[in-house]
């Protein structure tokens, strides 16, 4: 049995909260559930995570959540009669507020606007369609060129890619979702436009004073202060998304390929999770099949090395979610199958027990041909370590933790599992016994197989133990 390695994260949304999709979705490969706080109710949200943890425990699966905050989204206000044309070359004044938007006046959510803003500095809206180029201001307004423009509508996003915005980026609305997100008891908490550590180090120290306990924090990078912060980022953070879509348009489209490699490199080197994320299989929203071009893309990130791979609007609110997530199953199958060997690890080991057990595990598993590396974790730490080397051996890791379960699920070639170890643990034979009993009922190994064994004893101690095991 092939064990896929790569991750999938599904955006659940309004084509997907009905508890038959959401089964549908993990049966076909879900590991991972979105859910987009930039979107949808309380009740949504919560009904979707209802579902999840039902239906996964139904089909005996663990499937992480994952919180979306969403962050400085910055908007249009309502526009005059629902749209109006911007005309190129034409000039245009912006104001922060939510008055109606005309074609002489457009208003943007963005209270520091006059102050942030300085002559030059440009206006995108609507994915980057239309854009806009500061030439002057006075106290009460900025007053703007056309350089592209366009049919405008209600609403539509705004970015700021050249101003260094001063507005705090974990809003009131933030906090909330995030108390609320807690209750729901997510596995994992995504922080959108992150610019600095700084915004992050908020965070916590929020949660802190709150006695929240957050989970694991991965850092949207999709603003080019970001990428100037990188390393600090991936300092502070359990992982990173490379949220393609904002960054696509913070950033010009034809670097966001470099970008991607770049970032998976890095929080590779780091032992840092990488997700690759937006519009990956993007036609799949109306269709039952991809272009060329979009699994090639999807085999591509495999090959650079990311951990997990994010449908959004495809399982969100496409018409075809289960096939979307069927068909990144298969190609990220058939990618690992075929051209493995050009999966590498980038990760720099530290010095240390753990990362010594984990560089000796790898190697042996090679040596003896393996059909599994067997890792007993208490949080995750020694598992997030092999996960990191990209062995071709699938890793089981046991834990007596179910969170730690869930959280595996983002862990690139790793298998979460619920199992109580003993202090003595794999060198216990009535306990290896049972371990033995859980991987050939599961399929992972036969009677015959070679297995490597990785624990610490005691278990709440760091990793120092490693068994070679033949079972028989
Ligand atoms: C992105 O911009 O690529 C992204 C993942 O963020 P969101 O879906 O919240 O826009």
């Amino acid at each position: 049995m092939y064990m896929r390695k790569t991750k999938i994260v599904c955006t659940l949304g309004p084509a997907s909260i009905d508890v038959k999709v959401i089964r549908d979705l993990i049966k076909n490969g879900m590991d991972v559930a979105r859910l987009n706080f930039s979107h949808g109710s309380y009740d949504d949200h919560h009904t979707v995570a209802q579902n999840v943890r039902q239906e996964a425990y139904k089909l005996g699966k663990n499937i992480a959540i994952l919180q979306d905050l969403q962050g400085i989204k910055i908007r249009l206000s309502n526009v005059q009669k629902g749209e109006i044309e911007l005309k190129t070359g034409a000039k245009i004044r912006l104001k922060p507020g939510s008055s109606d938007s005309t074609i002489d006046c457009l208003y943007i959510s963005y209270p520091p606007l006059i102050k942030d803003l300085k002559k030059g500095d440009l206006v995108l809206i609507d994915d980057g369609l239309i854009k806009l180029q500061v030439v002057s201001k006075d106290d009460n307004q900025l007053f703007a060129e056309i350089i592209e423009g366009g049919l405008v509508k209600s609403k539509k996003g705004v970015n700021l890619p050249t101003a260094k915005t001063t507005i705090k980026a974990f809003t009131d609305k933030d906090k909330k979702d995030l108390v609320f997100g807690t209750k729901l008891g997510v596995d994992y908490l995504a922080v959108s436009f992150v610019r600095t550590a700084e915004d992050i180090a908020i965070i916590k120290t929020w949660a802190k004073k709150q006695k929240i306990n957050l989970p694991p924090i991965i850092a949207k990078i999709e603003k080019p202060e970001a990428l100037n912060n990188l390393n600090e980022i991936l300092e502070i953070v359990d992982g990173i998304m490379v949220a393609r879509g904002d960054l696509g348009v913070e950033m010009p489209t034809e670097q966001v390929p470099i970008i991607q490699k770049m970032l998976i490199e890095e929080a590779n080197k780091k032992g840092k999770i990488v997700i690759t994320a937006t519009q990956m299989l993007e036609s799949m929203r109306y269709h039952t099949r991809p272009t060329r071009a979009e699994a090639t893309d999807v085999s591509n990130a495999v090959l650079d090395g990311t951990d997990a791979l994010m449908l959004s609007a495809e399982t969100a609110a496409g018409e075809f979610p289960v096939e979307a997530v069927r068909m990144m199953d298969t190609i990220i199958r058939f990618t690992e199958e075929n051209l493995f060997k050009r999966v590498g690890s980038f990760y720099q080991l530290g010095r240390g027990f753990p990362e010594a057990i984990a560089a000796c595990a790898k190697e042996a598993a090679q040596d003896i041909d393996a059909k599994a590396i067997v890792v007993f974790s208490h949080s995750g730490f020694t598992a997030r370590l092999l996960s990191k080397l990209k062995s071709s051996v699938p890793i089981i890791a046991f834990t007596p933790d179910q969170k730690v379960v869930r959280s595996m699920s983002l862990f690139w070639g790793t298998y979460g599992r619920l199992l109580e170890t003993p202090d003595i643990g794999i060198l216990d034979e009535v306990f290896m016994k049972t371990v033995e009993k859980n991987l050939i009922k599961e399929g992972f190994i036969q009677k015959g197989d070679n297995i490597i064994l990785a624990a610490s004893s005691p278990f709440l101690g760091k990793a120092n133990i490693i068994r070679l095991h033949k079972v028989l």
